[in-house]
Protein backbone atom coordinates (compact mmCIF):
# COMPACT_ATOMS: atom_id res chain seq x y z
CA UNK A 1 0.00 0.00 0.00
CA UNK A 2 1.53 3.18 -0.89
CA UNK A 3 1.39 6.21 1.30
CA UNK A 4 1.97 9.79 0.68
CA UNK A 5 2.87 12.29 2.54
CA UNK A 6 0.78 15.49 2.36
CA UNK A 7 3.64 18.23 3.19
CA UNK A 8 1.08 20.66 4.59
CA UNK A 9 0.45 18.19 7.67
CA UNK A 10 1.50 17.42 10.09
CA UNK A 11 2.31 21.98 11.40
CA UNK A 12 2.64 21.09 14.53
CA UNK A 13 4.90 18.66 17.41
CA UNK A 14 4.74 18.40 20.90
CA UNK A 15 8.75 19.01 21.03
CA UNK A 16 11.05 20.24 24.28
CA UNK A 17 7.80 20.74 26.81
CA UNK A 18 5.48 22.51 24.65
CA UNK A 19 3.96 22.34 21.08
CA UNK A 20 5.62 23.91 18.29
CA UNK A 21 5.60 24.32 14.07
CA UNK A 22 6.93 21.21 13.21
CA UNK A 23 9.63 22.65 11.52
CA UNK A 24 11.75 23.74 14.68
CA UNK A 25 11.27 20.78 16.30
CA UNK A 26 14.79 19.17 15.03
CA UNK A 27 17.41 17.09 16.81
CA UNK A 28 21.31 16.73 17.06
CA UNK A 29 22.80 14.20 14.46
CA UNK A 30 24.41 12.90 18.07
CA UNK A 31 21.50 12.29 19.38
CA UNK A 32 22.23 8.88 21.29
CA UNK A 33 18.70 7.24 20.04
CA UNK A 34 19.71 7.93 16.48
CA UNK A 35 22.96 5.93 16.57
CA UNK A 36 21.44 3.16 18.66
CA UNK A 37 17.95 3.27 18.39
CA UNK A 38 17.86 3.58 22.32
CA UNK A 39 14.01 4.94 22.15
CA UNK A 40 10.36 3.39 22.42
CA UNK A 41 7.81 4.85 20.77
CA UNK A 42 3.69 4.26 20.59
CA UNK A 43 1.01 4.27 17.62
CA UNK A 44 -2.25 5.68 18.10
CA UNK A 45 -4.56 5.55 15.42
CA UNK A 46 -7.92 9.49 15.84
CA UNK A 47 -10.75 8.15 13.39
CA UNK A 48 -12.66 10.77 12.10
CA UNK A 49 -16.49 10.16 12.02
CA UNK A 50 -18.08 11.86 8.90
CA UNK A 51 -21.97 11.67 10.62
CA UNK A 52 -20.70 12.89 13.71
CA UNK A 53 -18.12 15.52 12.08
CA UNK A 54 -15.98 14.65 15.37
CA UNK A 55 -12.45 12.78 15.72
CA UNK A 56 -11.90 10.04 18.21
CA UNK A 57 -8.74 8.29 19.43
CA UNK A 58 -9.11 4.68 20.34
CA UNK A 59 -7.69 3.08 23.25
CA UNK A 60 -5.12 6.07 24.19
CA UNK A 61 -4.56 5.67 27.53
CA UNK A 62 -3.99 1.55 26.97
CA UNK A 63 -1.38 2.98 24.38
CA UNK A 64 0.41 5.08 26.58
CA UNK A 65 0.26 2.43 29.45
CA UNK A 66 2.06 0.64 27.16
CA UNK A 67 4.27 3.20 26.21
CA UNK A 68 5.43 3.37 30.05
CA UNK A 69 5.78 -0.44 30.22
CA UNK A 70 8.57 0.18 27.18
CA UNK A 71 10.04 2.83 28.79
CA UNK A 72 10.57 0.92 32.16
CA UNK A 73 12.16 -2.08 29.95
CA UNK A 74 14.51 0.37 28.85
CA UNK A 75 15.03 2.26 31.77
CA UNK A 76 13.59 6.01 30.21
CA UNK A 77 11.98 8.07 32.93
CA UNK A 78 8.70 9.74 31.44
CA UNK A 79 8.45 13.38 33.40
CA UNK A 80 4.54 13.71 32.43
CA UNK A 81 1.79 11.29 33.55
CA UNK A 82 -0.59 9.13 31.29
CA UNK A 83 -3.05 11.93 32.09
CA UNK A 84 -0.84 14.76 30.59
CA UNK A 85 -0.17 12.74 28.02
CA UNK A 86 -3.48 12.42 27.14
CA UNK A 87 -4.32 15.80 27.09
CA UNK A 88 -1.45 16.77 25.09
CA UNK A 89 -2.52 14.69 22.36
CA UNK A 90 -6.02 16.16 22.12
CA UNK A 91 -4.26 19.35 22.31
CA UNK A 92 -2.47 18.24 19.30
CA UNK A 93 -4.95 16.72 17.55
CA UNK A 94 -6.86 19.89 17.90
CA UNK A 95 -4.56 22.31 16.65
CA UNK A 96 -3.77 20.11 13.67
CA UNK A 97 -7.95 20.02 12.55
CA UNK A 98 -7.89 16.90 10.99
CA UNK A 99 -10.78 16.39 8.98
CA UNK A 100 -9.77 12.27 8.43
CA UNK A 101 -8.70 9.60 9.99
CA UNK A 102 -5.05 10.06 11.49
CA UNK A 103 -1.96 8.43 13.27
CA UNK A 104 -0.19 9.86 16.60
CA UNK A 105 3.14 9.04 17.08
CA UNK A 106 4.68 9.22 20.95
CA UNK A 107 8.15 9.19 20.84
CA UNK A 108 10.53 8.60 24.20
CA UNK A 109 14.12 8.24 23.74
CA UNK A 110 17.59 8.88 24.96
CA UNK A 111 18.84 12.48 23.68
CA UNK A 112 21.99 12.75 24.95
CA UNK A 113 25.33 13.35 22.81
CA UNK A 114 27.55 10.90 24.26
CA UNK A 115 29.36 8.32 22.06
CA UNK A 116 28.36 5.17 23.26
CA UNK A 117 25.19 2.58 23.40
CA UNK A 118 23.86 2.68 27.16
CA UNK A 119 20.66 3.58 28.89
CA UNK A 120 21.95 5.39 31.99
CA UNK A 121 23.38 8.57 32.70
CA UNK A 122 21.47 9.91 29.12
CA UNK A 123 19.54 12.92 28.53
CA UNK A 124 16.20 11.23 27.72
CA UNK A 125 13.19 13.28 26.43
CA UNK A 126 9.53 13.07 24.86
CA UNK A 127 8.16 14.63 21.29
CA UNK A 128 4.41 13.56 19.67
CA UNK A 129 3.02 14.39 16.25
CA UNK A 130 0.67 13.10 14.14
CA UNK A 131 -0.32 12.62 10.33
CA UNK A 132 -3.24 11.76 8.59
CA UNK A 133 -2.91 7.62 7.58
CA UNK A 134 -5.96 6.06 6.06
CA UNK A 135 -5.45 2.77 4.74
CA UNK A 136 -1.76 1.00 6.01
CA UNK A 137 -2.48 -2.58 4.34
CA UNK A 138 -5.76 -3.25 1.78
CA UNK A 139 -8.88 -3.54 3.72
CA UNK A 140 -11.03 -5.35 0.91
CA UNK A 141 -8.16 -6.90 -1.40
CA UNK A 142 -6.65 -9.87 0.51
CA UNK A 143 -2.85 -9.37 0.30
CA UNK A 144 0.11 -11.33 -0.57
CA UNK A 145 2.24 -12.87 2.06
CA UNK A 146 4.91 -15.06 2.37
CA UNK A 147 7.24 -16.32 5.74
CA UNK A 148 10.14 -14.09 6.24
CA UNK A 149 13.65 -15.71 6.46
CA UNK A 150 14.03 -13.08 8.76
CA UNK A 151 13.41 -14.16 12.07
CA UNK A 152 11.58 -12.24 15.26
CA UNK A 153 13.91 -10.68 17.78
CA UNK A 154 13.52 -12.77 21.15
CA UNK A 155 12.90 -11.27 24.46
CA UNK A 156 16.39 -11.71 25.95
CA UNK A 157 17.69 -10.08 22.74
CA UNK A 158 15.25 -6.57 22.13
CA UNK A 159 12.22 -7.40 24.16
CA UNK A 160 9.27 -7.47 21.04
CA UNK A 161 6.56 -6.88 23.88
CA UNK A 162 8.53 -2.96 24.45
CA UNK A 163 8.00 -0.99 20.85
CA UNK A 164 12.01 -0.51 20.93
CA UNK A 165 12.66 1.81 17.78
CA UNK A 166 16.07 -0.57 17.51
CA UNK A 167 13.95 -3.73 16.77
CA UNK A 168 12.73 -1.94 13.98
CA UNK A 169 15.38 -2.82 12.16
CA UNK A 170 14.42 -6.33 12.43
CA UNK A 171 10.73 -5.51 10.68
CA UNK A 172 12.45 -3.16 7.87
CA UNK A 173 13.85 -6.72 7.23
CA UNK A 174 11.27 -8.54 6.75
CA UNK A 175 9.02 -6.28 5.42
CA UNK A 176 11.92 -5.50 2.31
CA UNK A 177 12.07 -8.38 1.71
CA UNK A 178 8.04 -9.51 1.56
CA UNK A 179 8.44 -6.51 -0.86
CA UNK A 180 11.47 -7.31 -2.65
CA UNK A 181 9.64 -10.74 -3.79
CA UNK A 182 6.31 -9.34 -4.59
CA UNK A 183 4.46 -9.94 -1.69
CA UNK A 184 2.71 -6.84 0.25
CA UNK A 185 3.39 -8.25 3.72
CA UNK A 186 5.53 -10.14 5.18
CA UNK A 187 4.92 -13.65 8.23
CA UNK A 188 8.05 -14.23 10.61
CA UNK A 189 8.64 -17.07 12.62
CA UNK A 190 9.44 -16.89 16.45
CA UNK A 191 12.64 -17.20 17.90
CA UNK A 192 12.75 -20.89 18.16
CA UNK A 193 12.76 -21.20 14.18
CA UNK A 194 10.06 -23.13 14.56
CA UNK A 195 6.85 -21.28 14.90
CA UNK A 196 4.64 -17.97 13.77
CA UNK A 197 5.55 -15.30 15.69
CA UNK A 198 3.75 -12.07 14.11
CA UNK A 199 3.89 -9.86 11.11
CA UNK A 200 6.41 -6.59 10.66
CA UNK A 201 4.28 -4.89 12.65
CA UNK A 202 0.92 -6.19 13.34
CA UNK A 203 -0.20 -9.38 14.86
CA UNK A 204 -2.22 -12.11 12.94
CA UNK A 205 -5.02 -14.62 13.73
CA UNK A 206 -5.97 -17.71 11.79
CA UNK A 207 -9.49 -19.53 11.53
CA UNK A 208 -9.98 -23.11 11.54
CA UNK A 209 -13.28 -24.74 12.03
CA UNK A 210 -14.28 -21.50 13.39
CA UNK A 211 -11.56 -21.23 16.49
CA UNK A 212 -10.01 -18.23 16.32
CA UNK A 213 -5.96 -19.30 16.87
CA UNK A 214 -3.44 -16.47 17.68
CA UNK A 215 0.38 -17.01 18.90
CA UNK A 216 1.19 -16.21 22.21
CA UNK A 217 3.44 -13.96 23.72
CA UNK A 218 6.04 -16.22 24.03
CA UNK A 219 6.67 -16.17 20.60
CA UNK A 220 7.92 -13.20 20.49
CA UNK A 221 5.02 -10.61 19.69
CA UNK A 222 4.12 -7.48 20.87
CA UNK A 223 0.77 -7.85 22.19
CA UNK A 224 -1.37 -5.68 20.17
CA UNK A 225 -3.91 -3.67 21.66
CA UNK A 226 -5.85 -4.70 18.77
CA UNK A 227 -5.19 -7.95 19.45
CA UNK A 228 -6.65 -7.63 22.49
CA UNK A 229 -9.86 -5.47 21.24
CA UNK A 230 -10.73 -8.80 18.45
CA UNK A 231 -10.52 -10.79 21.71
CA UNK A 232 -13.28 -8.88 23.17
CA UNK A 233 -15.29 -8.81 19.90
CA UNK A 234 -14.25 -12.40 19.25
CA UNK A 235 -15.68 -13.44 23.01
CA UNK A 236 -18.63 -10.92 23.16
CA UNK A 237 -19.82 -10.53 19.89
CA UNK A 238 -19.64 -13.38 18.11
CA UNK A 239 -19.56 -16.02 20.78
CA UNK A 240 -16.65 -18.06 19.60
CA UNK A 241 -13.28 -19.49 21.08
CA UNK A 242 -10.19 -17.45 20.92
CA UNK A 243 -7.61 -20.50 21.09
CA UNK A 244 -3.41 -18.68 22.03
CA UNK A 245 -1.04 -21.35 21.42
CA UNK A 246 1.75 -22.46 19.31
CA UNK A 247 1.85 -22.20 15.03
CA UNK A 248 3.24 -24.31 12.89
CA UNK A 249 3.94 -22.79 9.00
CA UNK A 250 2.35 -25.38 7.55
CA UNK A 251 -0.72 -24.35 9.90
CA UNK A 252 -1.38 -21.27 7.66
CA UNK A 253 -1.22 -23.40 4.51
CA UNK A 254 -4.61 -24.89 5.30
CA UNK A 255 -5.97 -22.11 7.07
CA UNK A 256 -9.83 -21.43 6.53
CA UNK A 257 -8.86 -18.04 6.96
CA UNK A 258 -5.70 -15.79 8.27
CA UNK A 259 -5.65 -11.84 8.68
CA UNK A 260 -3.58 -9.40 10.02
CA UNK A 261 -4.05 -6.72 12.74
CA UNK A 262 -2.64 -3.66 14.26
CA UNK A 263 -3.31 0.27 14.95
CA UNK A 264 -1.68 0.43 11.40
CA UNK A 265 -3.34 -2.28 9.80
CA UNK A 266 -6.64 -2.74 11.53
CA UNK A 267 -7.68 -5.93 10.29
CA UNK A 268 -6.39 -7.02 7.02
CA UNK A 269 -7.67 -10.38 5.27
CA UNK A 270 -4.28 -12.49 3.89
CA UNK A 271 -5.31 -14.13 0.58
CA UNK A 272 -2.30 -15.94 -0.07
CA UNK A 273 1.28 -17.49 2.03
CA UNK A 274 3.69 -18.22 0.10
CA UNK A 275 2.04 -18.81 -3.06
CA UNK A 276 -0.97 -21.42 -1.26
CA UNK A 277 -4.51 -19.34 -1.56
CA UNK A 278 -5.55 -19.12 1.65
CA UNK A 279 -9.26 -20.39 1.67
CA UNK A 280 -10.95 -18.94 -2.06
CA UNK A 281 -8.45 -16.44 -2.11
CA UNK A 282 -11.64 -13.72 -0.90
CA UNK A 283 -11.90 -12.14 2.38
CA UNK A 284 -13.07 -14.73 4.56
CA UNK A 285 -16.89 -14.23 6.37
CA UNK A 286 -15.74 -14.04 9.87
CA UNK A 287 -12.66 -11.84 9.01
CA UNK A 288 -15.66 -9.56 7.53
CA UNK A 289 -17.58 -10.04 10.36
CA UNK A 290 -14.85 -9.29 12.65
CA UNK A 291 -13.45 -6.22 10.37
CA UNK A 292 -17.20 -4.61 10.34
CA UNK A 293 -17.33 -4.68 13.92
CA UNK A 294 -13.60 -3.61 14.72
CA UNK A 295 -14.62 -0.13 12.72
CA UNK A 296 -18.02 0.48 14.41
CA UNK A 297 -16.29 0.69 17.58
CA UNK A 298 -13.19 2.69 16.84
CA UNK A 299 -15.56 5.13 15.46
CA UNK A 300 -18.20 4.86 18.82
CA UNK A 301 -20.73 3.65 17.20
CA UNK A 302 -21.10 0.83 19.67
CA UNK A 303 -21.77 2.61 23.39
CA UNK A 304 -20.75 -0.21 25.61
CA UNK A 305 -17.29 0.00 24.17
CA UNK A 306 -17.29 4.43 24.24
CA UNK A 307 -15.22 4.15 26.62
CA UNK A 308 -12.57 2.88 24.60
CA UNK A 309 -13.07 6.05 22.30
CA UNK A 310 -11.29 9.41 23.22
CA UNK A 311 -13.40 12.69 21.57
CA UNK A 312 -11.22 14.93 20.79
N1 LIG B 1 3.40 -6.25 16.39
C1 LIG B 1 4.28 -5.28 16.12
C2 LIG B 1 5.71 -5.63 15.95
C3 LIG B 1 3.84 -3.95 15.96
O1 LIG B 1 4.71 -2.98 15.67
C4 LIG B 1 2.46 -3.66 16.11
C5 LIG B 1 1.98 -2.25 15.93
N2 LIG B 1 2.04 -1.53 17.12
C6 LIG B 1 1.59 -4.71 16.44
C7 LIG B 1 2.10 -5.99 16.56
C8 LIG B 1 0.14 -4.44 16.70
O2 LIG B 1 -0.01 -3.77 17.92
P1 LIG B 1 -1.21 -2.77 18.17
O3 LIG B 1 -2.45 -3.50 17.86
O4 LIG B 1 -1.10 -2.42 19.61
O5 LIG B 1 -1.00 -1.61 17.28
Amino acid sequence: MKQTLKPEHPKFAFFGGEIIPINEAKIDIRTNALQYGTAVFEGIRSYWTENEKKNYIFRMEDHYKRFFDSCKIMMINIKYSINELCDITKDLLKKEGYKEDSYIRPYAYNSGLNIGPKLINNNQDIFIYTIPLGEYLNLSKPIKVCISSWMRVPDNCIPPRAKVAGSYANAALQKTEALLGGYEEAVTLSSDGQHISEGSAMNIFMVKNENLITPPAYNDILEGITRNTLFEIINNELNLNIIERQIDRTELYTADELFFCGTGAQVSPIGSIDGRTVGDGKMGKLTKKIQNIYFDIVKNKIKKYSHWCTEV
